[in-house]
């Protein structure tokens, strides 16, 4: 058990690309804030821009820190980044704070990390976000923690700066648990869409008709209902999630449900489909390109119509 219950006064920040900056954005009038990116010129001009200092250091962000949050590409990431030998967080953390992992990261490596920051007196709470960059410069994600329910209650004034609705899920790793199932629901409803509308369209149904029905009807999803018509109907493809960070969600998933030796057939599948979606389309394309997935298999535009 960790000694200090104190409040969070000071944070640290790591990690200010699509979603952190917007969050770090949130934190800046209530808490002495120092920001850390890799690209040392976002941490500059996040500080330039906020009442915040940036540091090159992880160790320095570490000592200024009550806590620190990480809101980084993955969890093997938050490790280096946490226990580096050369620098890390670990270097300048104090006994007594708290590490709170904001990013999608692997519930496993999650205990793992949680485990080894025990022995230097300091906390792990997962607390993994849904709601993408809107939800995140609105204040309003969704918020899924683990962790001890003591520090996951210390941490809480930090974290409905950040989200509306906050759910505690249970021990470490829980958290992460949650977001990994979360996006693969999300990634199925996004699939089956897309799916669902090149069949349809090539037996003669109008895509943007579709929508509506399934949008009135029991097929609907967030995707059919906030993505569909908005980002891949008129091919604009502008969402802030990528095809590789979705590829990674899902294979966190099925990395769980493996270690469990569980029969998920879906989500295997699901794994697999958004593992071809990143060779195709590169890790970087938007979510909403996905579509050029059935496109390619079917040799056919969406929108081009019965044959
Ligand atoms: P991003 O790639 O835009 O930002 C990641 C930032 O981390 C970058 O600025 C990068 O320079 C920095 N970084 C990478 N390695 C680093 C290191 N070793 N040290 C310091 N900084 C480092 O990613 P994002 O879209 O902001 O996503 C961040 C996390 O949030 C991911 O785990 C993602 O799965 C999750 N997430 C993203 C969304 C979304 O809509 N984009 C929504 C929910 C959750």
């Amino acid at each position: 058990m960790n000694e200090s219950r104190e409040e969070i006064t000071r944070i640290g920040f790591v990690g200010l690309g699509n979603m952190g900056w917007p969050m770090a954005h949130l934190l800046d009038t209530n808490y002495t804030l120092k920001v850390h990116d890799a690209q040392t010129e976002l941490a500059a001009s996040f500080a330039a821009e906020h009442r915040a200092t940036a540091t090159t250091s992880l160790r320095e962000i570490g000592e200024h820190s009550d806590a620190v949050i990480t809101m980084l590409p993955n969890g093997d990431i938050v490790r280096e980044v946490t226990l580096g030998s050369r620098d890390g967080l670990i270097g300048g953390m104090k006994a007594g704070s708290v590490l709170i992992d904001m990013s999608s990261s692997a519930p496993l490596g999650t205990r793992q990390l949680g485990k080894d920051l025990q022995d230097h007196n300091i906390s792990l709470v997962d607390a993994p976000v849904s709601g993408g960059v809107v939800g995140a410069q609105k204040g309003s994600l969704s918020i899924m923690a683990g962790g001890e329910a003591d520090q996951v209650a210390r941490c809480r004034p930090v974290l409905e700066q950040l989200g509306r609705a906050i759910y505690e899920m249970g021990a470490s790793g829980t958290g992460h648990t949650m977001k990994a199932l979360n996006n693969y629901c999300s990634a199925v409803g996004l699939s089956a869409a897309c799916e669902a509308l090149i069949v349809g369209d090539r037996m003669g149904l109008d895509p943007a008709q579709m929508i509506d029905v399934l949008n009135s009807s029991s097929g609907r999803n967030a995707n059919t209902e906030g993505q569909v018509a908005q980002d891949i109907l008129n091919r604009s493809f502008n969402v802030g999630f990528t095809v590789g960070l979705m590829a990674k969600d899902v294979g966190i998933a099925a990395g769980v449900s493996e270690a469990l030796s569980m029969e998920t057939p879906i989500l295997t599948s699901t794994r697999n489909l958004w593992r071809d979606a990143e060779q195709l389309l590169g890790g970087s394309a938007s979510v909403a390109e996905v579509v050029k997935l059935w496109e390619e298999w079917n040799n056919r535009e969406l929108g081009t119509g019965p044959e």
